[in-house]
């Protein structure tokens, strides 16, 4: 993987209207006071209010892109949820992308426009700045679709574009990408990242925690019975990879009668029938 590309973007990004921080979600407004962002403040009616931000200085502001990026995206959110507008007066230093100048769309969103290049073909989306599927199939591909009520994946109009907010009941915004199946791609990422119930007990200390005794019992018994029978030529191991799999098959219904319906239970289940088809050979 080559190195991250470092960038700086000089200037200011300033709402048309200040955000008050009474109303903004406080956990945001804390992301935007860290590097390379200095956040600019201002007075409101409602009180201390965000106005947007400023790059750091010239001798500390470089940084890699995709933590301008994130706050950038964070900015983004802001205006979505609050109404405003994102006005830019910024130019951006790249080392892998050379200079220009940060343009909003239509749509709310930020792009690096090239100094040769004209804005309007950001301002319409008719530029490359956002990944598409169009030319390739497998970027954000999903095979299997969670059922989970608690991600939804929605559309919702953004000036002349669609926005698909993937939303969370348990962690809010997940993300809000400008294509459906992108949206998609995110909410499984999203599933696999924060609600698999337990991780995957990889490795034997792992999986020896996980396992109630009473099957870890018989999966040990069964991994005696399938080292033995490497000991012998393939006819006279038979008896042995039978044991092997009859202690793995009890292992599975021991876990069957703890917690038929507990997903990590399931997977554990899965995990010991796996064992029962294993060879010793294998
Ligand atoms: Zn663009
Ligand atoms: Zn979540």
């Amino acid at each position: 993987m080559s190195e991250e590309d470092e960038m700086i973007y000089r200037g200011r990004i300033t709402f048309d209207v200040p955000v008050p921080l009474s109303v903004l979600d406080p956990e945001t407004a804390r992301q935007l006071t860290f590097f390379p962002v200095v956040p600019l403040y201002a007075d409101s009616p409602e009180g201390r209010a965000l106005a947007g931000v400023r790059g750091a200085d010239e001798e500390n502001g470089w940084a890699p892109t995709s933590i301008w990026y994130s706050s950038l995206g964070r900015l983004e959110a802001i205006a979505r949820r609050h109404g405003r507008v994102l006005e830019p007066e910024a130019t951006f230093d790249s080392d892998q992308r050379g200079r220009g100048r940060l343009v909003v769309d239509a749509g709310g969103r930020f792009h690096d426009c090239q100094e040769d290049e004209q804005p309007q073909r950001h301002y319409t989306r008719a530029c490359s700045c956002f990944p598409t599927s169009a030319g390739s199939p497998t970027l954000f591909a999903v095979a299997d679709v969670t059922a989970d009520e608690r991600i939804t994946v929605r559309a919702v109009q953004a000036g002349p574009f669609t926005d698909y907010p993937v939303v969370c009941a348990d962690h809010g915004d997940v993300a809000c990408p400008t294509s459906e199946k992108e949206a998609v791609f995110r909410r499984e990422a999203h599933i696999i990242e924060a609600h698999t119930a337990r991780p995957l007990p990889l490795g034997r200390s792992g999986a020896e925690q996980a396992l109630p005794p009473v099957v870890l019992g018989h999966l040990r018994a069964a991994a005696d019975e399938l080292r033995r029978g490497r000991s012998y030529a393939a006819p006279l191991a038979i008896a042995h990879r039978d044991a092997a799999r009859e202690h793995a098959r009890q292992a599975a219904d021991e876990l069957r009668c703890l917690s038929p319906s507990d997903p990590t239970e399931t997977l554990l289940h899965l995990v010991a029938e796996l064992l029962a088809d294993t060879r010793p050979d294998a």
